[in-house]
């Protein structure tokens, strides 16, 4: 890992990315994608040493102007609770200030290291709000292994989010990529929406039953399926060719599936609703009153 200083924390869409790259080990991970210009090698990880300070001088900024953009996002490219975040405490140090300022916070990561900042993710929901978003894309925990091999399996995470809800967080999870000839089968969407259902959470995001692939990411994606199936990459590269969009011959039956259970249990699955639910902040006035406390 290295350190920089960065110049900048906050998106235009009040996204961040405390780090850059990722020790997960995902095998079919977008953020390995050349158009990202990721200049170090993706497992040597980018610190930005200087976030929280950065983070503190943003908020403090924005509680003079308006509820607008009060919901902070972070891990839509690189997990916030990698190995190191355990030493530097980055994420647990920007969640502190979110908490501080009375901002509401939308957090994705595949870690259950995230349990460690419990007190911090309770108290932001209880003073804003705070949505606590899991990915899970493999049932069966020995394929989860090798597609996902740093990080723990989903049985873990779907503990994770009994818990959130147990606490009071509302979640949603990513059912997202799914992966033809590998894990785009019912008995795996099955497995993961039960997970959901009774982990009682909040929406699930589902763009298709598929995977994207392009320049960077693919390579290393036709590498592990080199090593861990044989016969599959020359499968995908017949089929797909160099696609970027590679949908599942199952996609309508598994789709169709993802829908009735979603209804029949109000879990909510519409991706526009999800995302303005991530965007929205609660009422104004509560926010109001935390701005005048900060004055
Ligand atoms: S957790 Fe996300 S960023 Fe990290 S390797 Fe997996 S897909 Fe990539």
């Amino acid at each position: 890992m290295h350190f920089v200083e960065a110049k900048g924390i906050l998106s235009p869409q009040n996204g961040m990315n405390l780090y850059r790259g990722c020790t997960h080990g995902c095998i079919y991970c977008d953020s390995r994608s050349k158009c990202y210009q990721m200049k170090h090698e993706f497992e040597d990880i980018e610190v930005k040493q200087n976030a929280p300070e950065l983070l503190e001088k943003a908020l403090r900024a924005k509680q003079k102007r308006s509820a607008k953009g009060a919901m902070i996002g972070t891990g839509a490219m690189c997990d916030p609770y990698m190995h190191c975040e355990q030493e530097l405490l980055l994420t647990r140090k920007c969640l502190e200030i979110i908490d501080r300022y009375g901002f509401g916070l939308s957090i994705l990561t595949k870690s259950d290291r995230i349990l460690r900042d419990l007190d911090l993710l309770k108290s932001i929901n209880q003073k804003a709000k705070c949505v606590v978003q899991m990915t899970l894309t493999t049932y069966d925990e020995q394929l989860c292994r090798i597609l996902e091999p740093n990080v723990c399996t989903t049985k873990r995470r779907f503990e994770v989010l009994k818990i959130m809800r147990e606490n009071g967080i509302p979640t949603i999870v990513w059912m997202s990529p799914l992966l033809p000839f590998i894990n785009d089968t019912r008995e795996n969407v099955e497995g993961i929406l039960n997970y959901c259902v009774r982990a009682g959470v909040y929406g699930i995001i589902c763009f298709g039953i598929g995977v994207t692939l392009r320049e960077g990411d693919r390579e290393y994606f036709y590498e592990a399926l080199c090593k861990n199936f044989p016969g599959l990459r020359e499968k995908y590269h017949q089929k797909y060719g160099y696609a970027y969009e590679i949908v599942s011959d199952n996609n309508r039956e598994l789709m169709r599936l993802f829908y009735d259970v979603c209804r029949k249990h109000n879990i909510v699955c519409s991706v526009e609703e999800l995302f303005a639910y991530l965007r929205q902040f609660p009422e104004d006035e509560a926010y109001e009153q935390m701005s005048l406390f900060f004055k």
